[in-house]
């Protein structure tokens, strides 16, 4: 049978959308496949060029007297380009999304515009040379051509920039040295270093004596390496227990061998105090991604990797596609972060995708965390990870601070409205009055500012979502998912009394009680409002730091990474709102926000409080949590996951079908399910495998978000190939029925968000 390969010739971005199709000939048919480096006649001139290979087909897609023939696979060495591909392939089946989508994430996008020379100027001459003509041009009065031969004769590689700013000299100056062979001028492509912080140059860094429980991973790891042994690694260590100090000296192996690292963060933790200790390391073989950087910094550094330049790269889910030749270690960070999975399709997972990259580069990958994902820690459970547990902070004095819990309705009996308990608000004054800082963690979920009702219970509701509008200061209302905004009204709409106001605290809330309680108290507040702009977020941080104040308030943001020795009390002001949600991770994620929020607390010489407020204190994720308990919580939380047949002990597709008619997608959502379940009664190898599972289909958590209803249906299975196929049927399967038309679907595998 004639095949036909889809060949991109540059490999960049752009170019997937400019596919060329080849005939396969017959005697390369077994060594091409996707990611192959291939040669091909290419344009009029028919000259060779290197292409690769991104999808292969049965079907010509234009005249088949006018498809060129392959002339040859290139080398048998994989590069990195066509792991990179092979990357984007395994990303597509695993996920579900076109190659171009899933090539389109894994190739760095070019920014033309941006690229910027850099223009030196190189003496000619020798000192004599030089030093004679100087005297000439003295005698004859030129002044420009003096000063510029003098400056180059004292720095013979001179920035252009610097000779036309500090020597004063015109570009037409510059010129006519050129013709006359005293200096040239060289162009050099240079790609931006985002790392400003060159001062901090190696010489800087003195070791520190790793701790045995952080030493015995170091030795394993090593030995490990050296044995050829690739393989994932899951490092459980409590919050200050020195991590990041294991995976710099893990790098340092790595890079002793000549390898390679890429150092996954969530971008909300990549600091300046993280990345500095990763500089103060390792220098200038450092650098950095995020968000915040222009298109052609980020592009700059995938060409910096590619040349070589750097050996280290730290950043979010995208730093994991650098184009590093060798590839050795991919380090993941609280790997536990649901920012490791992609919302946008392809919905990849980083954790996975890294040690999918790792296996076909031939590294290893190191994921850590104080709170392990469930996935993670099964893994580990079954041998498929090598676990390794750190129980100690790292520091000497730093000890695990103490947890209370609080019973909010006990406070409510004993008369207290406020929201601080009893012990919080004690707490509070002792450490106020010491000058020791204190950290006020809000979840934000829930606890948007809504207007109801007191009396009949309205709530005032966006009438494009299924979603109460906010309670912004300056008196207007807004819907946080598409900006529809109107003013608080003054009587209720429903049953005309005035008895209608805001509830729920929000950070503000929280500022303005603290405000009130204490009023010589310098707070911060770090929310959404606050953290505008490109660097309010660190300044925020910053300022908190140095000691300029006295209480910092904030959602989620502040509970990562940070680092502030001067902080003894954490206080949690309401721990159940995560848990009431229809989430099936939510007491995955009540646990990990209260571990991580305690592990705030006490980081230095001083000893810390942290306090819990609850509706629920019998809760499993609260009682683990206040005990730091992890493999307590875990035992637990496995229970109920393979009770209710969730991930990880099942693999679950979530199938998300959106409509600007309702009708239209209840009908799509049902014609789904029934087309999955006859096509699960047709064949074989499902049947044997095991019947799918269903939730739904039903009302999405939001049933309407821009005037598009909602709606979802899961599916379950012990397969994960088994909820592949399932999507692929279904894909088939919407192209061929018209109710589709009108009805978006998407698919998710394993989701982390609630549809
Ligand atoms: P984690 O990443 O587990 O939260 P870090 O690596 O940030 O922990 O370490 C917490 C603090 O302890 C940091 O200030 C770090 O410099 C310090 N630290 C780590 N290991 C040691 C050690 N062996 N000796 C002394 N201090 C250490
Ligand atoms: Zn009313
Ligand atoms: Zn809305």
């Amino acid at each position: 049978m004639e095949q036909y390969a889809d060949i991109i010739i540059n490999i960049s971005h752009e170019a997937v959308d400019r596919v060329f199709q080849y005939r396969i000939p017959e005697k390369l048919q077994q060594a091409v496949q996707i990611g192959t480096p291939v040669k091909v006649p290419f344009g009029n001139g028919n000259r060779f060029q290197r292409g690769y290979v991104v999808g292969i087909s049965q079907t010509p897609n234009f005249d088949v007297a006018k498809i060129k023939d392959i002339d040859s696979v290139e080398e048998k060495r994989i590069t990195m380009e066509s792991q990179l591909i092979q990357l984007a392939g395994w990303i597509k089946k695993q996920y579900g999304s076109t190659m171009i989508q899933a090539l389109k994430t894994v190739l760095p996008v070019k920014d033309k515009i941006e690229q910027r020379e850099q223009r030196t100027l190189q003496l000619l001459l020798t000192k004599e040379e030089g030093e004679t003509l100087l005297l000439e041009y003295e005698k004859k009065h030129y002044k420009a051509k003096e000063r510029l031969l003098l400056g180059l004769l004292k720095q013979p590689m001179m920035p252009y920039e610097v000779a036309l700013k500090k020597l004063n000299v015109t570009s037409s100056v510059i010129k006519s040295l050129e013709k006359e062979q005293v200096l040239c001028v060289r162009t050099k492509q240079v790609h931006r270093n985002p790392v400003a912080y060159s001062v901090l140059e190696k010489e800087t860094f003195t070791p520190i004596m790793l701790r045995e429980e952080q030493q015995r991973i170091v030795d394993a790891f090593s030995k490990e390496y050296e044995e050829g042994i690739r393989k994932t690694y899951l490092i459980h260590g409590v919050t200050g227990s020195g991590k990041t100090e294991v995976y710099m000296e893990l790098i340092a192996k790595v890079l002793e061998k000549g390898k390679q690292a890429i150092v996954l963060i969530p971008e909300i933790s990549l600091t300046y105090q993280t990345v500095r200790r990763f500089v103060e390391r390792f220098g200038g073989q450092v650098t950095i991604l995020n968000s915040r950087m222009s298109k052609g910094e980020r592009y700059d550094q995938f060409m910096r990797a590619k040349n070589g330049e750097i050996s280290i790269v730290i950043g979010p889910r995208s730093a994991l596609f650098m184009p590093f030749q060798k590839l050795g270690l991919i380090v993941i960070d609280e790997e536990h972060e649901m920012s490791y999975k992609s919302e946008s399709v392809p919905k990849y997972h980083a954790r996975e995708t890294a040690i999918e990259r790792a296996r076909m580069a031939n590294a290893s990958v190191v994921l850590g965390s104080a709170t392990p994902s469930l996935e993670s820690y099964t893994k580990a459970m079954l041998g498929e990870f090598t676990l390794f547990t750190m129980k100690q902070r790292a520091k000497k004095q730093a000890v695990l601070p103490k947890v209370q819990v609080v019973d909010l309705r006990q406070e409510l009996a004993k008369g207290n409205r406020s929201m601080f308990s009893g012990t919080l608000q004690s707490l509070m004054a002792e450490r106020l009055q010491k000058g020791e800082q204190i950290m006020l963690f809000l979840n934000r979920r829930g606890y948007s500012n809504f207007i109801s009702c007191r009396k009949c219970g309205y709530v005032a509701m966006c009438p494009h979502c299924d979603v109460s509008l906010t309670h912004h200061r300056g008196g207007s209302l807004r819907c946080h998912y598409c900006g529809y905004e109107r003013p608080v009204p003054k009587i209720c709409p429903s049953c005309q009394s005035k008895y209608i106001a805001g509830f729920g605290t929000g950070t503000q809330k929280v500022e303005e009680a603290v405000k009130k309680m204490f009023p010589m108290s310098r707070v911060l507040r770090m929310d959404t409002d606050t953290t505008k702009g490109k660097e309010g977020f660190d300044r925020i941080l910053a300022t908190f730091s140095k000691g300029e104040a006295d209480v910092l308030i904030g959602t989620q943001m502040i509970v990562k990474g940070h680092d502030f020795p001067k902080v003894t009390l954490v206080g949690i002001l309401a721990a159940d709102l995560s848990l009431h949600s229809s989430d099936f991770r939510a007491g995955e994620r009540a646990f990990q926000l209260l571990t991580q929020a305690s592990g705030r607390a006490g980081r230095g010489e001083l000893l810390g409080d942290v306090v819990i407020q609850t509706y629920n204190p019998e809760h499993y994720s609260i009682v683990t949590a206040s005990k730091q308990d992890y493999e307590a919580f875990y035992q637990q939380e496995i229970v109920y996951r393979r009770l209710m047949k969730y991930p990880p002990v099942y693999q679950m597709l979530t199938i998300f079908i959106t409509s600007k008619e309702q009708d239209l997608a209840i009908q799509a959502s049902v014609a789904l399910k029934d087309a999955l379940v006859s096509f699960n009664h047709q064949r074989e190898e499902i049947k044997e495998a095991g019947e799918l599972l269903f939730i739904g289909p039903s009302e999405a958590s939001f049933g309407k978000i821009q005037d598009l209803y909602r709606r979802v249906l899961y599916v379950k299975h012990l397969d994960y190939e088994m909820l592949v196929k399932s999507k692929d049927f279904l894909e088939g399967y919407i192209e061929y029925s018209v109710i589709f038309k009108e009805v978006q679907v998407q698919f998710d595998f394993n989701a982390m968000i609630v549809y």
